[in-house]
C-alpha cells in the first residue's frame, strides 16, 4: 500500500469534514459532504454510495489531478493506493467526443479503475446527442428490417436505463393506429407480439388493441382511423442522460475536458501523444495508452487525424425534429405510419408542447452544424396532417432541432433501412498503443456500448476489473421507492416548490437535487430568478458541477427551459453568462 502524507489544507477539510486522518487511514462519522472547490486541494468526497463489481462501496476522493481509490472497511476508510499518477505521465485511455458512446465508456472504463481522460471539442451532448428523439426503445421499425437481435438487446437495455436512471428514464404509452392503405393490422399485431416478448419486458404494460372511435387516444384524430394498438417504449432526456454519464466518470476520477479539441495523435510505441486544444488556445499533450475515437459524425474526421483510414465505414444521415404548441391531450405518443415506409413520432413535450420527428436525409462530406430545412418541416407537417384532424402548418412551428447519425455503412442505399447498430473496431497493432474506433450506435444502447467498449480493451489494457454498469444508478437515479415516491418527499421537505417547476427539478436531478437546492428555504434563497423557474442557483450547480459554461448549455441542453422563455429572458441568462466570464477572466 503507498503511504501518502496529507497535505495540510486536505487534512484542514477532512478535519472539517469530521474526517479523522492518521496517515492512510481515516476514520469518517456520518458525514454528507459535496463536491470540493477548484483549490489545489480540491478532493471529491461522495457519501459511501458506490457499489463496486465485488460488491464493496468505494469512496473517491481527487486531489489535484490524482485519483485515489479507497475502500470501505468496517467504520473505516482505507486508502489502498493511487488511481492515477495524476501528473504528466500516461493515462490508461484518452476517448475523443463527449457524446452519448464516448461519456459511456469514459464512465465503464474509470468505474473499472483506470485513468481517463475524455475530451471534448465543444459541450458534452452538444452533437447528435442531444438531437435525438429522445426514445429508450427496441425500434419497432427495425423489425421490419429483420435486426432481431438489435431489438432484442435494446429492449432488454430499456429495463436497465428504466432502473437506473428512474429519474430522467421513464414509460412512455404509444398508441399506433392503424391505416387502411398501409400495413395490415395482422402485421402490426404481429410486430407488437414479437416487441411484447424478444426482449424481456418486466416493468411496462403490454400491448392492447384500442378502438379509436372510443376514449381519448382516438379524440385528435381523423375519424377515418378506427382501429389501433397501444404499446410501451421509453423515454429520456437525452442530454441528461449523457451528462449524468460524465458526472458519474469524473467522480470516479476521469478528467472530462469540454471545449477542448483533439488536433492531432501519433502513436510513440506503446503510447498515444495527443494534443489537445482548448477554445482559448492552450494545448495540453496527454499520454494514452489507448485511444478511443467517439467523435459520432466526425469519426472519420478524427480517424484522419489519426492517420486511419476509414472510407466506406460511415453513412451520415441528418434527423430533424419540429416543436409544435402541444396537439392533443393526454401523456401518450403517436407512432404514424407515412407512405413512403417510414414512421414518424409525435410525443408529449415538456409539457406544453408536442415534439414531432423525425426525417432521414443522408448527407456527403464531413459533418457540419446542421438544422432543420424547409422541406424536412414540411414533410413533418404533412404526415401529421394525414391523421390529425386540426390542420397542421409551418408556421405553428415554435422550435425545430436537427442532428446527424453517424450510421455503420452496412451498404444499404435507403437511408432509412442502414442498420442503427453499432460497430467496434479495435486496432492492436504489435507493441503500438491500442485503438478502438465506435461506429453507429443509439442512445439507447450508450451503457451496453461503453460495457462492451471495455471488455474489448480488457487484454490490451491487461484490465482485471468486470463489467459493472448494469445496475449501478447513473448519479441521481438512486430514487429508493421510486420517482413518484420521491416527489412527494421533496414536495413535504420544501414545501415552498411546487407544481411543474417541482416535477421539472425532481427529474432533472433525482436524489441529486439537495445538492442543488443547498440549504434554501425559500425560492428567494436560490438567487435570482431568471423566468420559466431557472435560478441563480440552478446555474451555480450546473457550472461547478456540470461543465455549463454558456447560456445555450443551460437553456437547451441542462435543461429545456430555452422554450419556456421569453426572447428578454433568454438574453438574461447570457448577459448573465458573459459578465461571470469577464469577472472570472
Ligand atoms: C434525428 C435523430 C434521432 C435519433 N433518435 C434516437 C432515439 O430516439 N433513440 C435512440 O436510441 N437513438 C436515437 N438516435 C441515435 C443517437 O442519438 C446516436 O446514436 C448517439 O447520440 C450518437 O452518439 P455519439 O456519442 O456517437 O455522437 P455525438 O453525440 O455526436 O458525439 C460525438 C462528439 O464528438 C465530438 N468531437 C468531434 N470531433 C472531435 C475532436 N477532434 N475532439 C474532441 N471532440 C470531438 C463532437 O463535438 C461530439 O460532441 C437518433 C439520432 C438522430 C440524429
Amino acid at each position: 500500500m503507498k503511504s501518502f502524507a496529507w497535505p495540510d489544507q486536505c487534512q484542514e477539510r477532512l478535519r472539517a469534514a469530521n474526517i479523522d486522518v492518521q496517515g492512510n487511514t481515516f476514520r469518517r462519522t456520518p458525514f454528507s459532504l459535496s463536491h470540493g472547490g477548484d483549490d489545489p486541494c480540491f478532493f471529491i468526497m461522495q457519501p459511501i454510495s458506490y457499489l463496486t463489481a465485488t460488491g464493496r462501496s468505494q469512496l473517491w476522493l481527487r486531489l489535484r489531478r490524482a485519483a485515489w481509490t479507497v475502500e470501505d472497511g468496517f467504520g473505516e476508510v482505507q486508502l489502498v493506493g493511487t488511481h492515477t499518477d495524476g501528473g504528466d505521465g500516461p493515462v490508461d485511455i484518452l476517448v475523443v467526443g463527449g457524446g452519448a458512446n464516448g461519456c459511456a465508456i469514459a464512465r465503464d472504463a474509470a468505474g473499472r479503475g483506470l485513468s481517463v481522460v475524455l475530451c471534448e471539442a465543444g459541450d458534452l451532448a452538444g452533437a447528435t446527442s442531444s438531437n435525438s428523439s429522445k426514445l429508450i426503445h427496441g425500434g419497432l421499425r427495425y423489425l421490419e428490417h429483420y435486426a432481431f437481435r438489435l431489438v432484442r438487446e435494446s429492449l432488454a437495455e430499456r429495463e436497465v436505463l428504466l432502473a437506473t436512471a428512474p429519474h430522467i428514464i421513464y414509460p412512455l404509452r404509444f398508441v399506433l393506429p392503424h391505416h387502411k392503405g398501409l400495413r395490415p393490422a395482422w402485421f402490426l399485431r404481429l410486430g407488437l407480439f414479437l416487441y411484447d416478448h424478444i426482449g424481456g419486458r418486466r416493468t411496462l404494460p403490454a400491448t392492447r388493441g384500442v378502438d379509436l372511435r372510443k376514449g381519448s387516444r382516438g379524440a385528435p384524430l381523423k375519424s377515418s382511423f378506427v382501429k389501433g394498438f397501444e404499446y410501451s417504449d421509453a423515454w429520456t432526456d437525452d442530454a441528461r442522460m449523457v451528462v449524468l454519464a460524465a458526472v458519474d466518470a469524473a467522480e470516479r476520477g476521469a478528467r472530462i475536458l469540454t471545449r477542448t479539441r483533439l488536433i492531432s495523435a501519433r502513436r510513440e510505441g506503446k503510447l498515444w501523444r495527443a494534443v489537445l486544444r482548448t477554445r482559448d488556445g492552450a494545448e495540453e499533450t496527454v499520454f494514452a495508452r489507448a485511444l478511443v475515437n467517439a467523435a459520432g459524425p466526425w469519426v472519420g474526421v478524427v480517424a484522419r487525424l489519426l492517420g486511419v483510414n476509414t472510407e466506406g465505414s460511415v453513412k451520415l444521415v441528418k434527423g430533424s425534429h419540429i416543436v409544435l404548441p402541444k396537439l392533443y391531450e393526454g401523456d401518450h405518443a403517436y407512432t404514424l405510419q407515412s407512405a413512403d415506409g417510414r414512421v414518424i413520432f409525435a410525443i408529449p413535450y415538456e409539457g406544453r408542447f408536442t415534439l414531432v420527428g423525425t426525417t432521414d436525409v443522408p448527407l456527403e462530406g464531413d459533418p457540419g452544424p446542421v438544422s432543420a430545412s424547409p422541406e424536412e418541416i414540411g414533410y413533418l407537417c404533412a404526415a401529421l396532417g394525414d391523421y390529425f384532424d386540426r390542420r397542421v402548418t409551418p408556421d405553428q412551428v415554435v422550435w425545430t432541432y436537427a442532428g446527424v447519425r453517424p450510421l455503420y455503412d452496412d451498404g444499404k442505399a435507403n437511408a432509412s433501412a442502414v442498420t442503427r447498430d453499432y460497430v467496434l473496431d479495435l486496432e492492436t497493432p504489435p507493441d503500438a498503443a491500442a485503438l478502438l474506433t465506435i461506429y453507429g450506435g443509439k442512445i439507447t444502447t450508450f451503457r451496453e456500448l461503453g460495457e462492451r467498449a471495455l471488455d474489448l480493451l480488457k487484454a490490451p489494457l491487461g484490465l482485471k476489473a468486470g463489467a459493472w454498469t448494469r445496475t449501478a444508478p447513473l448519479p441521481g437515479g438512486d430514487l429508493k421507492g421510486g420517482f413518484e415516491a420521491f416527489r412527494q418527499a421533496v414536495a413535504e421537505q420544501r414545501p415552498w416548490l411546487s407544481g411543474p417547476t417541482l416535477t421539472r427539478l425532481c427529474r432533472a436531478y433525482g436524489s441529486r437535487l439537495d445538492i442543488v437546492l443547498g440549504d434554501a428555504q425559500s425560492w428567494a434563497d436560490m438567487g435570482r430568478d431568471y423566468g420559466a423557474g431557472l435560478t441563480q442557483g440552478e446555474i451555480d450547480y450546473l457550472k461547478r458541477y456540470e461543465w455549463a459554461r454558456s447560456a445555450d448549455d443551460v437553456l437547451w441542453r441542462r435543461t429545456k427551459l430555452g422554450l419556456h422563455m421569453t426572447p428578454a429572458e433568454r438574453t438574461g441568462v447570457a448577459t448573465a453568462f458573459a459578465a461571470a466570464e469577464m469577472t472570472e477572466a
